[in-house]
């Protein structure tokens, strides 16, 4: 039996199964807002549980799907900088284009990855790719914030261009899908991504009925992001499409059910446990760094990027 049939809750409320990580939030998508005009994004993080609550991903910008009509000039945002952290973009339909004053850059399609490490400083823009903007279509993408440790706030800038096929797949057990793994490990199978933390991050692509068993230390914040399909967590009531799922910090594993044909962003990491401020496009430990990083971005320091 069910603890809501027993407690006489309805809808998402937790559901505590011992020995399990509980579910501590589900959360529908806020009221998108557009960032630039090629990005209709709900804003998770941090506007629903604050930016420390799931440390090291301290942005989460879901463009759930949006039929994107034709145009002649690609949409997206203009150059802009970034210091103290990682945007990491997952492009699940539409293709997005990157370039940085790093000399980064290129185009995500469907199941691909962008990690960018700003850390010190860069200039980018982004925009949907050339062809895709001819036609128009229907764009979905994730784009994450990772934050750095202080230690690593200034280090010199890296891209990484993570393709689908790079992606490490795990099959799920009685033909449930494939767990792909993009940072991180899940039982055994390591992804591409390096990191400068201890992050996981993972794809559950699963088929109807399929099961994933998850298990990161107890400490690791841990949410799921329901990207297509709607599943159950721990028997959960169904959590729907576009909604995220909070976990609470509790030892031992949690089982994902897909209802139907199901796409799940997985989320584990360790938090950065250090004071963060964090202003516009810049993330870092102190006021005086905050400062410091409109100033060299005022000198030019962040490097150059024809508009
Ligand atoms: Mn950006």
């Amino acid at each position: 039996m069910k603890a809501s049939n027993m407690t006489g809750h309805t809808g998402n409320e937790p559901v505590h199964n011992p020995g399990y990580r509980p579910i501590e939030r589900v959360i529908a998508p806020p009221r998108a807002h557009m960032v630039g005009d090629g990005f209709r994004v709900h804003g998770f993080l941090p506007a629903t549980v604050g930016m420390q609550r799931m440390s090291p991903f301290i942005v989460m910008d879901y463009n759930s799907k949006w039929d994107v009509p034709a145009g002649t000039a690609p949409r997206g945002v203009g150059v802009h900088p970034h210091r103290g952290f990682e945007t990491v973009t997952i492009a699940y339909k539409g293709r997005v284009a990157h370039h940085d004053s790093s000399g980064g850059g290129g185009v995500i399609g469907e199941g691909d990855v962008q990690w960018m490490t700003a850390a010190s400083g860069v200039l980018h823009k982004e925009y949907h790719e050339e062809e895709f903007s001819k036609k128009g279509g229907i764009f979905q993408m994730v784009q994450l914030w990772v934050n750095l440790p202080a230690k690593d706030k200034m280090s010199p800038p890296k891209y990484q261009a993570i393709t689908h096929a790079q992606m490490a797949q795990h099959a799920l057990p009685d033909n449930g899908g494939s767990m792909e793994v993009i940072a991180g490990n899940y039982q055994g199978t390591q992804g591409p991504a390096t990191t400068f933390t201890p992050v996981h991050l993972y794809n559950a692509r699963m088929n109807k009925g399929g099961k994933a068993e998850l298990e990161f230390p107890a400490h690791f914040n841990t949410a799921l992001l329901v990207i297509e399909g709607s599943i159950r967590v721990n028997g959960s009531e169904p959590v729907p499409t576009d909604h995220f799922v909070l976990m609470g910090n509790a030892p031992g594993k949690f089982v994902i059910e897909a209802r139907e044909q199901a796409v799940v962003l997985v989320l584990g990491g360790e938090p950065i446990n250090e004071p963060m401020v964090a202003h516009g496009p810049f993330v870092m430990n102190t006021r005086e760094e905050i400062i410091q990083a409109m100033e060299d971005f005022n000198q030019g320091k962040f490097g150059y990027l024809e508009d």
